[in-house]
Formats: C-alpha cells, structure tokens, sequence
C-alpha cells in the first residue's frame, strides 16, 4: 500500500531570529518567527509525513500553546513524528519540497539541507529533494516578510 501526504507551512520572518531549514542556519538578516524554533522546512515535513500516515497534523502533536515546545528543535519534532510513522510501519519512499522566500537563495545550500532531511528519514539522498523559488516580489513572502514551505511525502507499507 503506499499513501501520499502534503505539507505546507509559513513562518513570519523578522530581525534577530536565525533562518532556519531542515536544521540549518543560512546566512539572512530574518529569521522565521515561531513558537519553536520555526524551521518553515521542518514543520511542512512533519504535517507531509502525518497527513500520508493519517495521524493528524502538526498543532495535535506539539501544540503551540504547550510550554513544552518554546523555541523546540524542529528536527527534534519531525524525528519524533518520523519514529511514529515507522512504529506503524510506514516507510517513507521520497520527500520532494519547496521553499519560497526572496533572500536567502537556497540552491547553495540544496545538498546539506537535502542531507539532513534524509538522515531523519533514514532515506538516500536521491529521494529526498528541496527546490528554492521566489515570489517574484509579490504579496508578504515576495517583500521579504515570510518564508514558505511546501512537501509531498509518499510512504509504503508491505
Ligand atoms: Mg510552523
């Protein structure tokens, strides 16, 4: 059986926050806003995984209001999230996302953020892939006030 699940997330960005995806930090003079630490990346990925599974979403499991998950590793969040998935015996096939913000560019950055998601999911390289676009200027995340996220998961079950 294979099921497929879609993420998406959007993180305001302002000074003094770092810019996170999938984990690392790239060099901006915004970071996402977030009660966790806001990896944009991350979160689209743990709702992907969640939505194929038919777990719920995102808010159910780490709830913004809970103290627990002030400024939270992210990656924390989607390893937690992909160990769930497992436990039901699901197994991630591939990951494939899109990140939409003006500045920074994320092609440099493509491979260790590709990396670092697939580690996560116990995936190769190959099957995890990250495209960066703009919003050609246009509406808060084209001014630079937000950066996007969207995935598709698939996963298989024998
Ligand atoms: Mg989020």
């Amino acid at each position: 059986m294979i099921r497929i699940g879609l993420g998406r997330d959007i993180h305001r960005l302002v000074p003094g926050r770092p810019f996170l995806l999938a984990g690392l930090e790239l060099p901006a003079e915004r970071g996402e806003l977030g009660h966790s630490d806001g990896d944009v990346l991350a979160h689209a990925v743990t709702d992907a995984l969640l939505g194929a599974a038919g777990l719920g979403d995102i808010g159910e499991f780490f709830p913004p209001e809970d103290s627990a998950w002030r400024d939270a590793d992210s990656m924390g969040l989607l390893k937690t999230t992909y160990k769930k998935v497992k436990d039901r015996g699901w197994k991630p096939v591939n990951v494939d996302c899109i990140v939409i913000c003006e500045t920074p560019r994320i092609l440099p950055y493509r491979e260790p953020i590709r990396d670092a998601l697939a580690a996560v999911l116990e995936l190769p390289r190959e099957a995890v892939f990250v495209k960066g676009k703009t919003n050609e200027g246009m509406g808060p995340v084209g001014e630079g006030l937000a950066v996007e996220a969207l995935t598709v998961c698939l996963l298989e079950r024998e």
